[in-house]
């Protein structure tokens, strides 16, 4: 293990910890099947968004208990759930891929969204990320990292993982007096990074890191023109802009 590495995540986590201590998911929910299918709408599509179309989803759906109303998701002519989507980015297939998940958790799981990344990420549409975000919030299980687009971004710009190691992606370059320098590959392997991230990352700050990583996404270490004069982490960057 890279000790240096180590040392700039550790500081990387403190630091933001101190600067977002109420950095958590943004998502609305009220039981896990609901945190699963507001995650799996969320791909591609802002939070905000997301959680203006499960207000009125999770109000139609809503019955006795978790397992009926993951019925109602899987009982539902798909055309009608469809539907219901499609206030996000790719609801076709975000609605195909929740109903045919709802089915397997009824039929293989006893309609309880099960506990561990191995059974999540057979369910349809479900990777790792998914996976880690219903682990992590509905059972305290930290099996990894989720890697979502700003953590993608940015644990790249403050190189916390080799950018040799991360598989092919789209070189994003900025100009720095009169040199390019890299900055992310964009579409760079997420289970790579999220493997990369793991060996430097203390596994107690990895549920949290996602949170404060995406706090300072949003407000910091935006995707174009970072306002790397405002960061507190510019002196561990180094992508940081002159
Ligand atoms: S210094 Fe700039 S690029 Fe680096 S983390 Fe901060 S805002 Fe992002």
């Amino acid at each position: 293990m890279n000790n240096q590495l180590t040392n700039t995540a550790r500081k990387v986590v403190e630091l933001l910890k101190q600067e977002y201590p109420n950095a958590e998911i943004a998502l609305n929910y009220g039981n896990t099947w609901e945190l699963l299918v507001a995650v799996m709408l969320s791909a591609q599509t802002t939070d905000v968004q997301v959680n203006k179309v499960t207000t009125t989803l999770f109000t139609k759906y809503a019955a006795a208990d978790e397992k009926q109303e993951i019925k109602k998701f899987a009982q539902t002519p798909l055309e009608e759930l469809t539907n219901d989507v499609s206030g996000v980015g790719f609801f076709r297939n975000k609605a195909k891929n929740i109903q045919n998940s709802a089915k397997q958790i009824l039929e293989q799981h006893g309609g309880v969204v099960p506990n561990t990344m191995q059974e999540l990420t057979i369910l349809p549409g479900v990777a790792r990320k998914t996976a880690n975000i219903v682990l992590g919030n509905a059972y305290g299980v930290y099996e990894g990292i989720a890697v979502d687009t700003h953590v993608h971004r940015i644990v790249q710009r403050l190189r916390l993982v080799d950018l040799d190691r991360i598989g092919k992606g789209k070189q994003r370059y900025f100009k720095r007096e009169e040199d390019q320098v890299l900055d992310f590959k964009k579409g760079a392997n997420t289970d790579k990074i999220e493997q990369e991230l793991m060996q430097v990352i203390p596994q107690e700050d990895w549920f949290m890191f996602t949170y404060l990583i995406i706090e300072h996404g949003r407000a910091v270490c935006i995707a174009i023109k970072p306002k790397c004069g405002k960061c507190l982490l510019a002196d561990l960057c180094l992508a940081k802009r002159s």
